[in-house]
């Protein structure tokens, strides 16, 4: 069953989506391997019985919460908008919360990057009549077998449902349901997939994985994340948001432009340590141990990624 939750419980969504994030939102290798080798086939079955909150936020668009990468839902009359497709085990329940926005039938669907975990519902979206659009490279990873090291996992191509039929390179605006949505490829961050999506005139800016809220990023280097394109991300975020914009990220929790900010200041910051202690020579159980996320462990180290993994990812980045 779904939840709504109106803006004024913040403090109650904020705990409600750190919990499922904790559980299912977001992949946490560590945590998953515990349980089970299978980290993919774990987190998609975990999905299937998790809760999803349904939070209105402004100009008819919601964001449902729970089943994967946030859904952004923009209903009208040329049907529904979904921005991510969540896991494909949540079916049901992303089903029974999108009729509880509204009775218009699912048309649209847009990928803010290939990651599974935004893109297994994909096949039964189709299905259910949504067309597909996403960046090109979006399209070339699902097509392909692709290897994630830092989930230990090969993904199969996609079923061909599941794969956009619509793609684009650097931007495209979309009007639907009366409202101007502008997609803008980022250069490569946290993927080399990753778009934003802005639905301008109620503007709430989607950053897809550039930003999680309230964890340490996962950069995917393989398919051509780097720590220096997610700080270009996060200055191309903070260039496009005004104190008005509400920003939607890949994972957690509703977000502002001082969150933005905040996380910009983390992974340069992060870059700059890291980058100096490399350059002295230093190992990376060394510089680990230096903690230089220090100051932000303990409201962030006990998420989706330890402050280890996220110091890795940055150190084979500098
Ligand atoms: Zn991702």
């Amino acid at each position: 069953m779904s939840t709504r939750l109106d803006s004024g419980s913040s403090r109650r969504r904020f705990l409600i989506s750190t919990s499922m994030a904790a559980t299912v939102g977001l992949l946490a290798p560590r945590d998953l391997f515990a349980q089970d080798d299978g980290l993919v086939q774990t987190a998609r079955k975990t999905a299937a019985t998790a809760n999803i909150i349904v939070q209105k936020l402004r100009g008819n668009v919601s964001v449902l919460m729970g089943a994967g990468g946030n859904i952004a839902v923009l209903p009208g009359r040329d049907g529904k908008l979904l921005i991510d497709a969540g896991f494909a085990s949540a079916r049901p329940k992303i089903a029974d919360a999108l009729a509880s926005i509204s009775s218009d039938p699912i048309k649209h669907l847009i990928n803010t990057h290939w990651h599974f975990d935004h893109t297994d519902g994909n096949e039964w979206l189709h299905s259910a009549g949504a067309v597909i659009l996403a960046h090109a490279n979006t399209r070339k990873h699902l097509s392909t077998t692709t290897r994630v090291a830092g989930w230990n996992f090969t993904f199969p191509p996609s079923l061909p449902g599941a794969i956009p039929a619509e793609v684009f390179e650097d931007e495209r605006t979309v009007q639907l349901n009366g409202t101007t949505i502008a997609l803008k490829h980022y250069a490569p961050a946290h993927t080399d997939s990753d778009i934003s999506v802005h639905f301008t005139e109620a503007d709430i800016f989607h950053v897809a994985d550039t930003f999680l809220h309230g964890y340490y990023p996962f950069i995917d280097y393989p398919t051509g994340g780097s720590i220096d394109g997610m700080i270009r991300a996060t200055d191309a975020n903070l260039a496009k948001v005004t104190d008005n914009t509400i920003v939607i990220p890949g994972h957690g929790a509703i977000g502002d432009k001082s969150q933005l900010t905040f996380y910009r200041d983390l992974l340069a910051g992060t870059r700059e340590k890291v980058a100096a202690l490399k350059k002295q020579g230093k190992s990376l159980d060394e510089i680990v141990a230096a903690k230089p996320t220090a100051a932000t462990d303990a409201k962030w180290g006990n998420g989706f990624r330890n402050p280890k993994d996220f110091i890795g990812d940055v150190f084979q980045g500098v």
